[in-house]
């Protein structure tokens, strides 16, 4: 592609010859009228140009579809053109621009004789010409030997690289073979450590036998199409620091580095600023699925420069999970690390899902005496409807595991360990003021689970126990419990949203939450839905029924868990949660009172209008 004049036919037909590729002159499949109208020196329209591109398209799926290829010669001056061009073979199609200044071109065009199109029309052309942020540039002012020469260099480079082969990224290479993409993958190497990582991976799986494997960074780069897209699925923390440090003299202006690590979401903000400085870009992205869900198809939520995202934005797609209407679930989330944050809250709602669960399942097994297999046939039954969450289905799994006759959950040691996007979400939360206190009672649970060790076991005294629950009350309340984890969570989002000006899409993150991350259910499908008219879960007409319909079984269940004294903190806080927000009870007036007792921070009155402030001399 590339301007009138600028050599496509040239070049096209060397490579056709080179390669053994049939070419294909894109003039040949203009409409007469076209032809007519370019002859007499009248611009095409988009119109004239539609069906033009579309039978170019359609010669070039015949050839995908019959397992060839073909070289085409077509100016495709705006992006939309390059986009109906690649229609149903987006993966397939490699775009060659043939770049170069409007003087160069004139010049050519004047010394040739025959064509249809008169040169004086190279002025529109260029006016037309929307750069190709996508495709592999040529160098229009070298030789055609020279241009044929740079171009089979750039065809032979991969498309995509992955830096950090662990769990995760062996997962995503997999998938980016899968999906058709040319990729390179580099694992660094430490002395004394296992050599060639990559290759070794590369050998034992099928898919990746076009990927090329490195240990050496320069080469890595080197063998990347430019811009340089590199996937960084490595360490967070200062490890992303220095391997930033280490990458960055082997790129060059406008590459992209994808950060899909736990990244703090104000780091990535400073990492794209200090990276903008040398014209290099940098995309924060969340990635949620574990190692099958990287494999298959995970929640991906990149935030960052929005045009260097579109750059990436076909590989994201394709690697994604798919929603139930067939999108993909991954979308540009916003600015600065506005992806890294929701992955941070994603997390945090996380934390508050398994401990319900695991809350629920202390109440079924240490009150109603129900043993682990039983208590997996209740959630595999709960899962088959309005409850139905990935969480709920692998933990109904979880509990039928067992090893010589025993169940593996009883044999696991009861501390849970944390990698600290909890953390930072109980901290984000404190400093935007948002009462995630599930999440922060989640986090509390894993933390009490290893400190508890160090005190003696206190005696139960379970004298006035009521009867067991049923389940239909346990299941209406673990409901419950997780709409106020969820309208927590989405709470948090929508005010660092405000707080940091994102203007971040509530529907459309829990939509790319509706499958692929770990927090996918039913309920996420739902509140895509409700998110589209509210920004506030609570504000949802059902949920304020349900709200209304579960709060005595949420109390039920928090009575009977405490009187078995059971440690159920997340529960207890959703009930406390709700119990808040009934405006007849006044608590808040008494913390008021004290504040203007002993620091004059004086307080406001119901009785009085305009929020003035009043200070009382309390003695
Ligand atoms: P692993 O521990 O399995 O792999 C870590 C990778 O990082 C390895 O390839 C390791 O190389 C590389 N690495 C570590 N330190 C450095 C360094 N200083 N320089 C270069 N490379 C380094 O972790 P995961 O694959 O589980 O996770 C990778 C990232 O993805 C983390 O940021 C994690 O938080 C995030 N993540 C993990 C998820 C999960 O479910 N596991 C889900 C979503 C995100 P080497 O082998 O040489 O040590």
């Amino acid at each position: 592609m590339g301007v009138s004049g600028s050599g496509k036919t040239t070049l096209g037909l060397q490579l056709s010859e080179n390669l053994g590729l049939e070419f294909y002159d894109g003039d040949h499949f203009h409409s007469k009228s076209n032809i007519d109208k370019m002859s007499a020196g009248n611009p095409l329209t988009d119109e004239d140009r539609f069906e033009w591109l579309e039978s170019i398209n359609e010669a070039a799926q015949k050839l995908v579809a019959s397992k060839t290829s073909g070289i085409f010669a077509c100016s495709a001056l705006k992006e939309k053109y390059r986009i109906l061009l690649s229609k149903n073979i987006e993966n397939e199609i490699v775009f060659l621009y043939l770049k170069g200044t409007k003087e160069v071109i004139q010049a050519r065009m004047n010394a040739r004789k025959g064509h249809f199109m008169p040169s004086q029309l190279l002025d529109s052309q260029f006016k037309t010409l929307e750069e190709p942020q996508n495709a592999l540039e040529i160098d229009l002012t070298k030789s055609p030997a020279e241009m044929m020469q740079e171009t089979l260099e750039k065809i032979n480079l991969s498309e995509f690289g992955l830096v950090g082969l662990g769990v995760m990224g062996k997962s995503l290479a997999r998938n980016l073979a899968n999906n058709g993409f040319q990729i390179s993958l580099f694992n660094r190497f430490v002395e004394d450590k296992e050599v060639s990582i990559a290759e070794k991976f590369i050998d034992s799986h099928e898919e990746l036998k076009t990927a090329k494997g490195f240990e050496d960074l320069e080469k890595f780069c080197k063998s990347l199409q430019t811009p340089r897209k590199i996937f960084l699925m490595i360490k967070a923390g200062v490890e992303t620091d220095e391997f930033i440090e280490k990458i960055k003299p082997y790129l060059q202006k406008g590459d992209i580095l994808i950060d899909g690590g736990n990244s703090h979401f104000k780091d990535t903000k400073k990492r794209m600023d200090y990276l903008a400085e040398n014209d290099l870009h940098f995309i924060g992205t969340g990635v949620s699925g574990g190692e099958e869900g990287a494999l298959r198809g995970p929640s991906i939520m990149p935030s960052g420069n929005a045009a260097a995202y579109k750059n990436i934005e076909r590989f994201l797609n394709k690697i994604a999970a798919i929603d139930k209407n067939g999108g993909s679930c991954c979308t540009y989330i916003g600015a600065d690390g506005s992806g890294h944050f929701i992955k941070m809250v994603h997390n945090g709602v996380e934390y508050a899902e398994m401990q319900l669960i695991a809350e629920v399942y202390a109440l079924l097994r240490y009150k109603n005496g129900l043993n682990p297999d039983e208590i997996s046939e209740i959630f595999h039954n709960w899962n088959g409807g309005q409850l139905k969450s990935y969480l709920l289905e692998i933990t109904a799994k979880i509990l039928t595991k067992k090893e010589k006759g025993k169940w593996l959950v009883d044999l696991i040691l009861d501390q849970a360990g944390n990698k600290g996007t909890g953390n930072w979400t109980t901290v984000t939360a404190t400093e935007l003021g948002i009462p995630a206190t599930l999440i922060t009672s989640a986090l509390f649970a894993r933390y009490v689970s290893t400190v508890r060790e160090k005190y003696e076991s206190i005696p139960s005294n379970t004298e006035n126990e009521s009867k067991n629950l049923n389940f239909r009350i346990i299941e209406k309340a673990y409901a419950l419990a997780r709409m106020v984890n969820h309208q927590q969570g989405f709470g948090l989002i929508k005010t660092a949203s405000d707080a940091y000006n994102w203007s971040l899409n509530l529907s459309e993150i829990a939509r790319i939450w509706t499958n692929g991350c770990i927090i996918r259910s039913t309920l996420m499908e739902d509140i895509q839905i409700y998110f589209e008219t509210t920004a506030d879960l609570f504000e949802v007409s059902e949920i304020k029924q349900q709200i209304i319909d579960f709060k005595g079984d949420l109390k039920c269940f928090c009575l009977s868990a405490l009187q078995a004294e059971l440690p159920i903190p997340c529960m207890l806080s959703a009930n406390d949660y709700i119990n808040s927000l009934n405006q007849n009870i006044n608590t808040a007036n008494i913390i008021q009172a004290q504040r203007d007792f002993f620091g004059a921070h004086t307080y406001q009155r119901r009785d009085a209008e305009g929020g003035k402030f009043f200070h009382t001399i309390w003695e």
